[in-house]
């Protein structure tokens, strides 16, 4: 049996385990942190969003994103000071305007795809993470929003996804909590919401029921690239840390924004940009609070704030696009627009005990999540799933698993001839890259292609 290490146990690590032991490989999953799902995957918008799936390439964004650049309490933050990734992510991000519409219907097929898996996943092992199944609700403020949504809904159904156009009353019959006047807006009723800190936990649970094992408090410090692998780690830290390695045949790379300084030790180049967001959970803690939230999920458009009841006593609301490099501050100039915010559209929901955090959204220049094959042979990547990971999760992991099925099974041959010629002269180790570096991609190659270190 193949023996594969998965490199993060946020969202995408732990459904790509799971899915991987699910086809009777023997997994282990590493993680620098003490317990998964700590990191992006702790306190995020809550949203299974397939009507998110409109990619941010567009010159209309790019126009906003001046325009915010001057408003303080804008969704959008961009700290100019110089740095070479940051100018490069952006560069690369303007030339992917032109995939637009191709990677917008992409990602809503992937979310239709991923959410059938997650819900199922989730009642297979019996897993709690305050779903709800209510649909997700965009409201728009302005004519010019509301007539870029009507473009974007024609492109989501090109992708497979209805979404119906309701006026300012059926808003309000759908999310009667709501308050305000808006021109109009988009429901989607097959979205859905939960909490992925739960759901990962309650399926790293599972994964571990399976026979997958957890080296947590555990960094990935370097890779010795065979097969099989030699990765070397660190556990613990301070004066009770120990280095150690662990040997397998593949691994995959799910490690959200440190995916880019691994695939960078493996000879790849994956482009990953860590985008700051924010989000507030709100406890309700009266009955009075608790009818006055909102049950149906919101994406406020222009505000760029999304909303997820998870359960009766908590309210999560999100937003912000931070590009500010590896930094998890939590600014309080930040969450004060999404209290002020959730005080503005529902007055009777208590705001007097609201928890603050910040995660880093692993964002590739185009949006896309990196699903391949690496440069080296048994080395995979399932990350750079930006806005967007909690709705993709579950399908990237089971195109991953395929790839690497189909993998394992075409070197099948070619390992009993190796293993008979390492009996009769065994073979020095080596870190050699054999020519491996072009594989149809499932989804999505860097379009710059494995650089070597
Ligand atoms: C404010 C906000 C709101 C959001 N809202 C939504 C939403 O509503 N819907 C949605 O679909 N998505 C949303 N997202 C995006 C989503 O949360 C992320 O895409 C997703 O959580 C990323 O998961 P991940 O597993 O790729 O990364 P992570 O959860 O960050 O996991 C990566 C793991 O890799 C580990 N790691 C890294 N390097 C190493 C190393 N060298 N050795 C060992 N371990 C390592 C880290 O410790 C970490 O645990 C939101 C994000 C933010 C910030």
């Amino acid at each position: 049996m193949s023996h594969i290490a998965v490199i993060g146990a946020g969202i995408s690590g732990v459904t790509t385990a799971y899915a991987l032991a699910r086809q009777g490989f023997q997994v282990t999953v590493i993680d620098r942190l003490r317990y998964p799902a700590m990191e992006t995957s702790f306190a995020n918008g809550g949203q299974l969003s397939a009507c998110n799936a409109e990619v941010w390439n567009s010159r209309s964004t790019i126009m906003k994103g001046l325009k915010w650049m001057l408003r303080k309490d804008a969704p959008l933050l961009f700290n100019p000071r110089p740095s070479w990734h940051k100018y490069s992510w952006m560069a690369q991000f303007m030339r992917a305007i032109s995939g637009y519409e191709t990677n917008t219907i992409e990602t809503v097929k992937l979310a239709i795809t991923a959410r059938e898996n997650l819900f199922q996943w989730a009642k297979d092992e019996q897993i709690d993470f305050d779903l709800e199944q209510r649909g997700i609700l965009h409201i728009y403020h302005t004519a010019y929003g509301f007539e870029s949504g009507k473009r974007v809904s024609q492109l989501l159904q090109r992708g497979g996804l209805e979404r119906r156009t309701v006026t300012n009353e059926e808003i309000h019959q759908i999310e009667p909590t709501l308050q305000g006047t808006y021109y109009g807006g988009f429901f989607t009723p097959s979205d859905a919401t939960g909490d992925i800190h739960k759901y990962t936990r309650g399926l790293a649970r599972a994964c571990e029921q399976r026979g997958v094992r957890f080296l947590q408090d555990t960094e990935v410090l370097g890779v010795r690239c065979g097969p099989p692998h030699q990765i070397q780690l660190r556990t613990g830290t301070g004066t009770d840390a120990q280095t150690h390695s662990l040997q397998v045949d593949s691994l995959v790379v799910c490690a959200g924004v440190g995916s880019r300084h691994l695939a960078k030790l493996l000879g790849d180049y994956i482009n990953i940009y860590p985008v700051k967001g924010y989000s507030i959970s709100a406890y309700l803690d009266t009955p009075e609070s608790q009818a006055a939230a909102p049950w149906v999920s919101l994406l406020d458009e222009e505000a760029k704030i999304v909303t997820s009841r998870l359960g009766n006593d908590r309210l999560r609301v999100a937003g912000t696009a931070e590009y500010n490099g590896e930094n998890k501050d939590i600014r309080a100039d930040r969450i004060a627009p999404l209290v002020n915010w959730t005080r503005r559209n529902f007055h009777d929901a208590a705001t007097d005990r609201v928890v603050p955090w910040a995660g880093l959204r692993p964002m590739m220049p185009d949006m896309m999540p990196r699903v391949q094959a690496g440069s080296r042979p048994g080395v995979y990547y399932n990350t750079g799933h930006g806005h967007l990971g909690w709705t993709l999760s579950a399908a990237t992991a089971q195109i991953i698993t395929e790839l690497i099925v189909q993998r394992t099974r075409e070197a099948e041959p070619l390992r009993s001839a190796t293993t008979a010629a390492a009996t009769a002269a065994p073979a020095a180790a080596h870190s050699a890259r054999p020519a491996d570096t072009h594989s149809p991609d499932p989804v999505h190659r860097e379009s710059h292609g494995p650089r070597p270190v």
